[in-house]
């Protein structure tokens, strides 16, 4: 072969090679809001959900291909986030917006419409990170650092998965050893969303004194503290995952979170979060339903329009019925949350549930593009991929479904019956 000649291999713009169907990079019109769900909102919830759809379609779904190809992170849209002023939506005063909870949830919808990996960008920024420091840390930290993550002159990340602990993450082992001014933080992290470029770490570590997990701040440029991307991913290529070390690295007292005293408290953070990822696939199904709208009237095949085949017009239905299920789920849900009624089970059910529809929706969405469905430039391949992650992380399906589980018959069944003798079942 000549290796030369292989160089010289050029490609053709998919708008020229397949005239026929318009590509993602100029995003289809909104079809999905087929029971008109805007109705629920309030004028400031309908202008957030406009204001970032524009935003996506315009900055966003033009190079978000190409991103995800090369696995890399679109630093250029960072300041754009910046100024739609969205960003702490969950939180008020110190510069955040002061969002309704439904209004913070429909950032992730719309954002999630056109690229799921710069929702997770921005959930766990937003709704780990931020949230963390709001909810656990003290006067201090919160005027310190939320005023420029609000901004997104600073990004944030959330450490709490390790190698050896993802579902059974309170068995974490990073270890917290109390030493004179400050903390030493030893360990390994995975899978953390941002760390590769985060400004400021939200680590989880177990102090070594009393045995219990507790929250600390940890910069970017501590010694000892390393950052490498996890590569290779199929889904949620453009979020920058990463494995991270803390080979004895040092914080000091007034980093430490004193609302993190056990795992207990990481939960209402997680509580917050996991309505928030409920809300994803919601925006991943409705932007994969878009496409599929305006693909299967623009191809042809036999003469007609694919829309005039039953089979397509079923599928395309399902996904439709589908959407419209899990957006009232979701918004039911964060009805919950704002008025104190949610539970864990609550959210749980609502995450997993959802995520199953949507798991089918993305799924049929593959089927009704053909050959296309496996293209990222047509939107469905790369939100199929996207949505296998979401399946799984804040809680997998299964354990999502066993926190509802146990909620509803009272009896925890999380660990096999030879990781406990006593567990009756
Ligand atoms: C794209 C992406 C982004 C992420 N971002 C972050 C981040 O920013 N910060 C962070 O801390 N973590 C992050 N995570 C980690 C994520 O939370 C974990 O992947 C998730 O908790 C599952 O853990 P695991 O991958 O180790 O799977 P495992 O725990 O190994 O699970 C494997 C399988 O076993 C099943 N299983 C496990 N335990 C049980 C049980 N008790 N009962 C029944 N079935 C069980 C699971 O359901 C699953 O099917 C991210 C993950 C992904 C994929």
């Amino acid at each position: 072969m000549d290796i030369k000649k292989k160089e010289e291999i050029k490609t053709l713009d998919v708008s020229i090679a397949f005239p026929q169907a318009t590509p993602a990079a100029a995003f289809p019109p909104c079809t999905s809001d087929y029971y008109q769900f805007d109705d629920l909102l309030t004028p400031e919830e309908q202008s957030v959900r406009m204001k970032v759809r524009k935003f996506m379609e315009k900055e966003v779904a033009p190079i978000m291909t190409k991103y995800w190809e090369k696995a890399e992170f679109p630093f250029e849209v960072i300041p754009k986030i910046g100024a739609l002023n969205v960003i702490g939506g969950g939180l008020q005063g110190y510069g955040c917006p002061g969002l309704s909870v439904t209004a913070s949830a429909l950032v992730f919808v719309e954002a999630a419409r056109v690229d799921a990996s710069l929702s997770v960008f921005i959930l766990v920024h937003d709704y780990l990170a931020m949230l963390t420091i709001g909810l656990c840390g003290s006067e201090i930290q919160r005027q310190n650092y939320l005023p420029s993550l609000a901004k997104l002159e600073s990004i944030g990340c959330w450490a709490l998965t390790e190698p050896e602990y993802g579902s059974d993450a309170s068995s974490l082992t990073t270890t917290a050893q109390k030493v004179k001014g400050g903390w030493i933080l030893e360990g390994q992290k995975r899978w953390i969303g941002n760390s590769t470029f985060a400004d400021v770490l939200i680590v989880f570590a177990r102090n070594t004194s009393t045995n219990k997990i507790n929250g600390f701040i940890v910069k970017k440029d501590a010694p000892g503290l390393e950052a490498m991307k996890m590569e290779n991913k199929i889904g949620m290529r453009i979020v920058q995952n990463g494995d991270v070390l803390l080979k004895k690295v040092f914080v000091p007292d007034e980093d430490r979170l004193p609302g993190v005293d056990s795992f207990q408290d990481t939960k209402k953070v997680l509580a917050a979060s996991r309505l928030m990822v409920a809300w994803q696939p919601v925006g991943i199904s409705m932007g994969v339903y878009d496409m599929c709208h305006r693909y299967l009237k623009e191809r042809k095949q036999f003469g007609a329009p694919l829309a005039a085949f039953q089979l397509n017009q079923q599928k395309l239905v399902k996904m439709l019925g589908n959407i419209q299920g899990m957006f009232l789920v979701a918004w039911r849900l964060t009805k919950m949350y704002d008025s104190g009624k949610m539970t864990h089970g609550h959210a749980s059910l609502a995450k997993s549930w959802i995520t199953l529809r949507a798991r089918e929706t993305v799924s049929l969405g593959r089927e009704l593009l053909g050959g296309n469905g496996i293209l990222a430039d047509f939107l469905v391949a790369k939100a199929f991929c996207d949505m296998e992650a979401v399946y799984t992380y804040e809680g997998t399906y299964d354990v999502n479904t066993l926190v509802t589980g146990r909620e509803v018959t009272g009896i925890p069944t999380f660990k096999p019956a030879f990781a406990n003798q006593r567990t009756r079942l």
